[in-house]
């Protein structure tokens, strides 16, 4: 990536695209209207209740709209299903004589092989009021939320990797704006976690036991100027080549494999997303997700990534894969410890 800070980087020079929410009519997640979405698959009511029924703090139901599905009973692990040889006939955009077609790639299946993607896709609503920001909130239902991220990750850990996100306002990718989180259990490894995974396991060996990411941490508390906050249980750093303006990780104090298995963080995200609202509005359209480690990794260190959408990507950014931030993660973390609370 590339840091270009250009002509300034003041917050304000930022001007992310407007977000009125539209308010509750309607809206499936909200308590009472719990018959407009697929029957729960859990639920956190403190006073009790009937399942599908009101009186819940979190709720979980499956994503009408899957990425990935469940596997039908009978499918077997590895249904591969290749392509087969595709326009052998003339057609408009081709002739006999065309050297397309003369390929004798055909009989290299692989080139397009492909695979059905098994899983699950769950929604977690994180409150039963129509809010739209994590950061409306308040503390005990901030972390209620968490809670049930963590609780529905642990109910899939046979998934070879489970993938919790979130995306508040519409620019994020949203669809509906009451706030929820989703739930990816996969039968994969996504690459970029497996590199993670990699490069953890590589610094581990190298240095007889020291986790990645926990050195870093703590060189980043030493030198202060990435470092947004810090509390008893987490430290909020701009990333180091952040590859977006305001980008942000929390990371746990003690390097824990698994989010789902670890408690802290809660507090410190309210933190992080008021500072961003405070800075850009409220609600603020950002992404949000989950780095755990996968199934059977001893040694990894996990964190949760927060990026403010504040720009779209451009072509640049697709064609190279590099990415341009116009601020400096230093800058913005100076900008953020003034406004977090
Ligand atoms: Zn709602």
């Amino acid at each position: 990536m590339l840091v270009a800070p250009g002509r300034s980087e003041r917050p304000d020079d930022f001007t992310p695209g407007a977000w009125h929410p539209a308010g509750h009519d309607g809206c499936p997640f909200c308590e009472g209207n719990e018959s407009k979405t697929p029957p729960e698959v859990e639920a956190d009511r403190p006073e009790g209740g009937e399942a599908n029924g009101p009186g819940w703090v979190t709720r979980t139901v499956p994503n009408l709209y899957p990425a990935v599905a469940p596997r039908e009973s009978g499918e077997a692990a590895d249904q591969r299903k290749v392509a087969g040889r595709a326009g052998t006939e003339s057609s408009a955009f081709s002739s006999p004589a065309d050297p397309l077609l003369a390929s004798g790639r055909g009989s290299e299946p692989d080139m397009f092989a492909s695979r059905p993607a098994y899983g699950s896709h769950e929604v977690i609503v994180n409150s039963p009021f129509h809010l739209a920001s994590l950061a409306e909130l308040e503390e005990q239902s901030l972390a209620a939320a968490v809670a049930a991220w963590r609780s529905r990750m642990r109910a899939h850990s046979d998934s070879a990797y489970v993938q919790l996100i979130l995306n508040q306002g519409p620019d994020s990718g949203a669809s509906l704006e009451h706030s929820h989180a989703q739930l990816g259990a996969m039968e994969f490894v996504p690459p970029s976690v497996a590199r993670e995974r990699e490069r953890v396991g590589a610094y581990r060996e190298r240095t007889a036991g020291a986790s990645l990411l926990g050195e870093i941490l703590r060189e980043e508390v030493r030198r202060g100027e990435r470092l947004v906050a810090i509390d008893e249980e987490v430290a909020l750093i701009c990333p180091w080549a952040s590859r977006h303006p305001y980008e942000m990780r929390l990371v746990p104090r003690r390097p824990v494999a698994r989010f789902e298995e670890d408690e802290g963080g809660a507090a410190m995200l309210g933190r992080a997303i008021r500072a961003l609202t405070e800075l850009f509005g409220n609600p603020c359209q950002l992404n949000l997700w989950v780095r755990t480690a996968p199934r059977g990794v001893e040694h990894f260190h996990w964190h949760l990534d927060l990026i403010p959408r504040l720009e779209p990507a451009s072509a640049f950014e697709m064609a190279t894969g590099v990415d341009i931030n116009i601020v400096s993660p230093e800058t913005a973390a100076e900008t953020l410890r003034d406004a977090i609370d």
